[in-house]
């Protein structure tokens, strides 16, 4: 989720609560939000920022996102790259807007809510709301009324919260929760599958799935759409990273 640097106050909201909030250029906090941020990237933000941009997966990561690993961490955390300009403005973000608005990432579209997910019981995702009020942000004073699930449809979040709940499966994985921390290797893996689809498909071209003992695949992922072929690395990597776990490889192209 966006987060800014000032203190903001988060509450749990319901699915279905009602709150007041819209944003609007007439606002004068217009494109604060944008502004002293950390922002995370998912995969799927980084496939959308791909066509936003124009370039390749390589090119965005080397150009726009810093990549963390924490110690204790399971797997990278991904993060925009702010600019140097004594704001730490968002690099899309100009007087009139977001450069990239079509194609900007969920944590955007889902401010000022924040949503998370929790595996429960028979593999299910729980998902969990917050509102998210900083001081500076106007659009709490306007009159629109939505609740968390009406504004996640009104600012277009499925195929975001779709690829980042599949993703969720792999970062709260059994392995994971019973305490495995992954190789390097696989942490290479994780970020190469999910993160640098353009380096993946060359690999695959070169023998990528022989090479890693996987059975040849006759729907030849290397000529999938990106959405396609991220939603093919996401049910593939498991059986890549976590012993004993089968691939499922159920993917079908779309
Ligand atoms: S109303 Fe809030 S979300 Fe909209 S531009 Fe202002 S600070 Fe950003
Ligand atoms: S991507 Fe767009 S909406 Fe998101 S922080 Fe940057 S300028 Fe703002």
């Amino acid at each position: 989720m966006a987060e800014n640097s000032t203190s903001p106050n988060i509450a749990a909201i319901a699915g279905d609560d009602p709150f007041s909030f819209a944003c609007h250029p007439q606002l004068g906090c217009f494109t604060q939000c944008c502004r002293m941020l950390e922002l995370a990237l998912t995969p799927y933000d980084l496939l959308r920022l791909r066509h936003a941009t124009g370039l390749s997966s390589s090119q965005l990561l080397h150009r726009y996102v810093i990549v963390e690993q924490d110690q204790g961490e399971p797997f990278p955390r991904l993060y925009l790259t702010m600019v140097d300009d004594g704001y730490g403005s968002c690099p899309f973000v100009s007087s009139s807007g977001c450069a990239v608005y079509t194609h900007r990432p969920g944590a955007c579209r889902t401010y000022p809510l924040g949503r998370g997910t929790s595996l429960g019981a028979g593999k299910c995702l729980a998902e969990r709301f917050v509102l998210i009020r900083e001081e500076f942000c106007q659009g709490f004073s306007q009159q629109a009324k939505h609740t968390p699930r009406s504004y996640l449809d009104d600012q277009e979040t499925r195929l975001y919260n779709r690829s980042n709940d599949r993703v969720a499966t792999i970062l709260q994985h059994e392995a994971i929760r019973n305490g495995l921390i992954p190789t390097q290797s696989a942490r290479d893996l994780f970020l190469l599958l999910l993160y640098d689809l353009d380096t993946f498909r060359e690999r695959l071209r070169e023998g990528f799935l022989a090479e890693s003992g996987c059975p040849a695949d006759d729907q030849h992922p290397e000529t999938l759409s990106d959405e396609e072929l991220l939603d093919y690395a996401t049910e593939l990597l498991p059986s890549l990273i976590f012993p004993l776990t089968k691939p499922t490889m159920a993917f079908r192209r779309g």
